[in-house]
């Protein structure tokens, strides 16, 4: 039977996904984002993780039920959850046919499988690294042909989308930068929300313990207000396209 590699287990999460969701960090993660504040999950054969099956999961998941409500359930971090494709395939089916409600959190930087993996998932939290190939590695220290599979696959998807995006001083924060993501943006299906996030140094001490150098030494902390200008134009225009997509649904219905 497949064993999940899971780093933690969070289980009242507010911000990762809709109503209240237990978080399950699964451990591993290829990439080597500038900003992680979770190098921790990185190594997949951590001492330190615990091994999981499916059914032990849900088993523990279904205890956490009541506290869902109709918005909520579980949603699968990391790391990056997308390096343990055999065991997505397991507990996703097994989280539906109890009822609970899943997301995946990824950067889409996995090894294959995203077709059936997106199939089986209700809502993906896709974390958009940059807009260009030397973006991508400068970000992130890894080549992107492999988070373009997963966007291909997403493109073609059925699956809603809530888009992230970490804005860092000096990192992701030009305009030249913004109007790539607005490109980029438009090209994703199903979109339902999009999220700023402002670049912070709450995880810094982590590299401390772990004896790796942090790479954004110096670098502040984003200012929230100045994101509030590139949040309210992304938010306008994905009303514009939510309106748009409506209105075309009700013409053809009328037809
Ligand atoms: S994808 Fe997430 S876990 Fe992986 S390095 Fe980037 S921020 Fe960290």
């Amino acid at each position: 039977m497949v064993q999940g590699r899971i780093h933690s287990i969070e289980s009242m999460g507010l911000v990762d996904g809709p109503g209240i969701r237990t978080v399950v960090f699964l451990q591993g993660c290829a990439l080597r984002c500038q900003y992680c504040h979770n190098p921790d999950t990185w190594m997949m054969d951590s001492a330190t993780c615990q091994q999981m099956t499916s059914e032990e999961l849900v088993r523990r998941l279904c205890r956490f039920k009541p506290y869902y409500g109709s918005e909520g359930g579980v949603t699968f971090s990391g790391g990056e959850p997308l390096l343990q494709k055999d065991f997505l395939l397991d507990v996703l089916p097994a989280c539906r046919r109890a009822g609970i409600h899943t997301c995946l959190d990824t950067a889409g930087y996995g090894v294959g499988g995203y077709e059936e993996i997106l199939r089986q998932t209700d809502l993906v939290l896709l974390d958009l690294k940059h807009d260009t190939r030397e973006g991508f590695q400068l970000v992130t220290g890894r080549q992107w042909d492999e988070t373009v599979r997963f966007f291909e696959c997403l493109q073609r998807s059925e699956t809603p989308v809530w888009l992230r995006h970490v804005v860092v001083p000096g990192l992701t924060d030009q305009e030249e930068h913004f109007e790539g993501l607005r490109r980029m943006i438009a090209k994703i299906r199903n979109v339902q929300r999009i999220e700023l996030l402002p670049y912070h140094t709450l995880g810094v001490h982590k590299y401390c313990a772990l004896g790796i150098p942090y790479p954004l030494e110096g670098v502040p902390p984003m200012e929230p207000e100045k994101l509030a200008e590139w949040q309210e134009r992304l938010n306008g225009e994905l009303a514009e396209r939510t309106k748009s997509k409506r209105t075309i649904h009700s013409t053809i219905k009328e037809m």
